[in-house]
This record gives structure tokens, C-alpha cells and sequence, in this order.
């Protein structure tokens, strides 16, 4: 044997061990890979399927807080006053506020009037084929020359006053002499704020000028449109009239029963209003522009006011 056969002998050797080692490793190496690229995938698809986990257990916390309002909502329907009682640590804030406003006793004050009259039409209670003015421009005083809704809106914002250091809440229909609100208008305005008390302020006018005294307006027994406040008006109605009595500076001359009132007949809540006196009258109108007089006279209204709120509680 020569050099050269010994050399391609071992070669041949190597060659043919290389062949099972080749088929050893390159089956590993790729069965490796394979398992590699597997558990990237999967860590991949727990990726991807973490999101959707994600927006669904938003989802189900949305659904079940929405369940939750439902319920809330069906519970204050079937009881409100418990609901009221309740803690209202799963309420939102908004419903917070809604629920403060009805805990208090509600008093929308109606400033009679306005600058400007509107002698537009509307019906005179709900599906009333009888129609009135909107909104008239009311009287004025002989002596002072003042317009009734001046008047009114002095007497309306003392009142308030008055009722708010008593912790009553109070909103008023206007503020300023320049709306256009209509008698139908200022009662849904109470309606829609569920007022305990509507409360209407204005002053009497007469062609007699001898003609004098405070009365208090009421929703009359037989008006069809006010059925459902006939009863809680006259009381709210009684007590002002009777705190008023109380007052000998104040001439009272009583109870008056109204089925011609649109801003009766269209309300849904108790209600009443204040003739706090005659304007045609020099004297009464003077003294319904003192400050003194008026302040104490109201004072009167608003102890009556109290006295039905306290009836409510
Ligand atoms: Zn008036």
C-alpha cells in the first residue's frame, strides 16, 4: 500500500461517519427551530388575545354598571322616597345633585308680569278650547307710578330671600323685566322643576281707589284643569293667608277661588299666588314701596310657606 491510498482510505472513512452525523444533528437543529417558532407564535396569539380579554372584561364592567343605573332607575321608580333615604355611594354625581334639589323643599317664585305684554293667544288649560292672553301687562301704581311687575319682582326676590335663610330652595321664572314668558309657560317652568309650591306675586289693581287689602289666590274646586292641587293649594293658600292675619299693619281681605287662571289651570303642583295689595289705592301703593312694609308683609307669606313645608316633611 502506497501513501496516497492510505489518504483516500481515511478520507472515505471521515465521509462516511459525517453521513449519520449530518442526519444526528440537522434533524435536531430543525425539529428545534420548529419548537422556537412555535412558542413565538404562541406567545404572539396570547398577545393578540390579550387585547380583545381586555376590552371584553371592559365590556362586561360597562354592561354590569349599565345593569346597575337600570336598576337603580327601576328602584327609584318603585320607591322613590326610599331611594332618597339610601346611601348614594353608587350613584353619580349628577344623580347626587338631582336627589339634594328633591330632598329640599322646592318653591318656584312666579315675579307676575313682564316689561312688555304679549297679547298672543294660548288655550286656558290643557286641551281648552278657550284661549287668553299670554301674558298681560298688569298695573301700575297711582301714587308711585310704579308697574306691577317692578313690584312684583321687588316683593318676589325679598321672598326668596327670606325662604333661603330658611333653607328652602327657591328658583324664580324670571329675574329681569325683559323675558317673554307666558302664564303657561311659568307654570310648566314649576312643573318641570317638580316645585313643592308654585308661588305667584302680584298686586291688585281697581278702577275704585278705595279699594284695598291683600288676598291670596287659589285654584277653585270646580275647575277641571286643577282637580289633581285643589287641596294642596288651598292648604299652602290657608297658611299664607292666615300668617298674613297675624300682621296689623296688613289688610287681609281673604281666600279667592280661580278656575280662570292659565297659570293655574296648566300647573301640576301646588299653587297659589299673593295679591299683595291694591295699587290703585295711594296708601297701599306707597306702602307696598316701602321696604319696611313690604319686607314685613312678605315675611308673613314666607312664615306661611314654611308652615306648609313643614306639613311635608
Ligand atoms: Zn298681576
Amino acid at each position: 500500500m502506497n501513501r496516497s491510498a492510505v489518504k483516500i482510505g481515511i478520507s472515505l472513512i471521515i465521509l462516511l461517519a459525517m453521513i449519520p452525523l449530518y442526519y444526528f444533528f440537522n434533524p435536531a437543529v430543525a425539529k428545534e427551530k420548529a419548537s422556537t417558532s412555535k412558542n413565538e407564535k404562541s406567545e404572539l396569539h396570547a398577545k393578540a388575545s390579550a387585547a380583545p380579554k381586555k376590552q371584553a372584561e371592559q365590556k362586561d364592567a360597562a354592561n354590569e354598571s349599565q345593569k346597575k343605573d337600570q336598576e337603580d332607575i327601576t328602584a327609584a321608580n318603585k320607591n322613590e322616597e326610599t331611594v332618597k333615604e339610601e346611601s348614594v355611594t353608587t350613584e353619580t354625581a349628577s344623580s347626587d345633585v338631582t336627589k339634594e334639589i328633591q330632598r329640599d323643599f322646592l318653591v318656584v317664585i312666579d315675579p307676575g308680569h313682564q316689561r312688555h305684554a304679549n297679547v298672543g293667544k294660548e288655550p286656558v288649560g290643557p286641551g281648552a278650547a278657550e284661549t287668553k292672553m299670554k301674558v298681560t301687562g298688569g298695573t301700575s301704581g297711582v301714587a308711585t307710578g310704579k308697574p306691577e311687575y317692578q313690584l312684583a319682582l321687588e316683593a318676589s326676590l325679598i321672598l326668596g330671600e327670606l325662604l333661603e335663610k330658611q333653607g328652602v330652595k327657591v328658583i324664580y321664572t324670571r329675574k329681569t323685566h325683559d323675558v317673554n314668558l307666558s302664564n303657561k309657560e311659568r307654570a310648566e317652568f314649576a312643573n318641570q322643576n317638580r316645585a313643592d309650591l308654585f308661588i305667584r306675586i302680584h298686586a291688585d289693581g281697581s278702577t275704585d281707589k278705595s279699594v284695598s287689602g291683600l288676598s291670596v289666590l287659589t285654584p277653585a274646586k270646580n275647575d277641571p284643569y286643577t282637580k289633581a292641587i285643589y287641596e294642596e293649594s288651598l292648604k299652602a293658600s290657608q297658611l299664607i293667608l292666615d300668617e298674613t292675619k297675624k300682621n296689623t299693619a296688613v289688610k287681609v281681605n281673604g281666600i279667592s277661588y280661580r278656575s280662570d287662571l292659565s297659570g293655574f289651570n296648566w300647573s301640576q303642583v301646588p299653587s297659589t299666588l299673593v295679591e299683595m295689595g291694591f295699587m290703585s289705592n295711594p296708601v297701599e301703593d306707597r306702602n307696598l314701596s316701602d321696604p319696611t312694609y313690604l319686607t314685613n308683609l312678605l315675611t308673613n307669606v314666607a312664615d306661611g310657606i314654611l308652615q306648609y313645608a313643614s306639613l311635608k316633611k
